[in-house]
């Protein structure tokens, strides 16, 4: 059997059932409750998985949809302090001076139920999905509860407790896996920036709405990494209000290239909904369209891809984002198995994927300025990190 997916070539899939593709589900992940007004839904991946079926997007013959495996929790320790964690641990039994001053119990990162369990998860989710790209047969795998990029080694931050994407990714460094990091989250995946800054074997290119207008702050294009890590970050900041236009144009000078140049083992792809133009907790216009062509220019860059949810503040759009993605990667159609059913809109109107993939591009004012100032960007990544890579 050929698995048509999204390598240039296709993928030879043995007889013995060796799948080809995988999401890391569990509903008690997907059960929990930040807060009720809290913009973060893990019940977002509820909502994905429903759209998959609905829109004929997972093939049981290709397609795993698994729980995570169990992990130990010294894996969290090639990251995070440890006397962090211990206070993550404990704070549920209540804010004291230490665990506020690692930002835990505020309103962005909330105290709730479950909630080291619920971190702890997520990483187990990014871990089994990374396992099973290197060690098995598997091409693709997503994990909607995974790309926290914002906690620190010994911080909470913008909603992140546990960084999945530092731990894991540290754990996979040590056996020697070089792998690219493309973060399209709306914001600067800062933790994760600091957790490979040194290191020439992780390539991380974050393509964000630029810290002046937006959180967490940094993520200028000067940030380049340091020592061996120099030219290995790579920062592409966006102004606020910036179109598919410009967003595809900065994505595709910079990223495609580099992750050709770079050959890695394999992509990790923080498929950050934020960047829609309807998000809520970010400035910019960028369409269902544009985020889909974004992703097809990824095509042929890479054999295997680990697609992490990251942010997305819609409980509707956010998953049929994601849902777009995954018809990217896995190389199939979109196709309504209720089209022409009285009832089929089940999830209204917004959740029509087939429209919502045809939305109309933004365009409007300031989109000049939004373009000289992604040409600067562009240009000054051509020019400092290029040469490092061999490219012109
Ligand atoms: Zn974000």
């Amino acid at each position: 059997m050929t698995y048509p997916g999204f390598a240039d070539s296709n993928i030879r899939v043995e007889k013995k059932r060796e799948w080809a593709n995988l999401i890391t589900y569990s509903e008690k992940l997907a059960d929990v409750l930040y807060d009720e007004n809290h913009p973060f839904k893990p019940q977002r991946a509820k909502v994905f998985l429903e759209l998959l079926r609905r829109y004929n997007l997972l093939d049981e013959r290709f397609d795993r949809v698994v729980e995570p495996q169990k992990v130990e929790e010294e894996i969290l320790y090639l990251f995070h302090e440890r006397e962090y964690v211990e206070v993550l641990k404990r704070a549920e039994l209540g804010p004291d001076l230490e665990v506020l001053k690692r930002g835990i119990g505020t309103e962005d990162n909330p105290i709730f139920k479950g909630m080291f369990d619920f971190a702890f998860g997520c990483v187990s989710c990014t871990f089994t999905c990374f396992r099973e790209i290197v060690e098995e047969n598997v091409v693709f795998a997503f994990n909607p509860f995974g790309g926290f990029h914002h906690a620190e080694r010994g911080f909470a931050m913008g909603f992140c407790y546990l960084n999945d994407v530092a731990v894991v990714g540290k754990y996979f460094r040590k056996r020697g896996k070089r792998f690219a990091i493309i973060d399209m989250d709306a914001h600067h995946g800062n933790g994760t920036q600091d957790a490979f800054y040194e290191d020439n074997g992780v390539l991380t290119i974050s393509i964000h709405e630029s810290g002046t207008t937006s959180f967490p702050g940094g993520g200028s294009e000067h940030e380049l990494g340091n020592y061996e890590g120099y030219g290995y970050n790579v920062n592409i900041p966006i102004p606020a209000g910036c179109d598919d236009d410009a967003y595809l144009y900065s994505f595709q000078s910079i990223v495609p290239p580099l992750i050709k140049a770079f050959s890695p083992d394999f992509l990790v792809v923080l498929v950050g909904t934020d960047i829609h133009k309807d998000d809520p907790l970010s400035n910019l216009n960028v369409t269902a369209g544009g985020f889909k062509k974004a992703l097809e220019s990824l095509k042929g860059t890479c054999e295997k891809v680990v697609a992490l949810g990251a942010g997305g503040y819609s409980i509707s759009k956010s998953p049929a984002l994601w849902a777009c993605a995954y018809s990217v990667f896995t190389g199939r159609e979109v196709v309504d198995q209720f089209a022409g059913l009285i009832g089929g809109m089940m999830y209204g109107p917004e959740l029509d994927l087939i429209s919502f993939l045809k939305e109309e591009p933004v365009s409007g004012k300031g989109k000049e300025a939004c373009m000289r100032s992604v040409e600067r960007v562009v240009n000054f990544v051509k020019e400092r990190v290029f040469p490092i890579f061999g490219l012109k």
